[in-house]
């Protein structure tokens, strides 16, 4: 199965996503839990806005943002 983001095949074992994404996927989810429990919170896509926006914001991290945003189902 092709990665949606990029392309890339998926690991042999049927993933959704290419390795890289797929870090990139576990970074986003464990930084919106982390801030959920510092701050209280956040909507989804207001969290996806915020990291898209943010500098430090890695290339494979902004694929997964921006295919989350248009695949908010995907998310879990
Ligand atoms: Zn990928």
């Amino acid at each position: 199965m092709a990665c949606p983001v990029c392309g890339q095949p998926g690991e042999p074992d049927g993933a959704d996503f290419c390795p890289a994404h797929a870090r990139a996927l576990e970074s986003v989810r464990q930084a919106y839990e982390a801030w959920a429990n510092a701050f209280g919170s956040i909507a989804q896509a207001d969290f996806l806005n915020r990291v898209a926006r943010l500098k430090g914001t890695g290339r494979n991290a902004k694929g997964i943002v921006e295919f989350l945003q248009q695949h908010p189902e995907r998310w879990k």
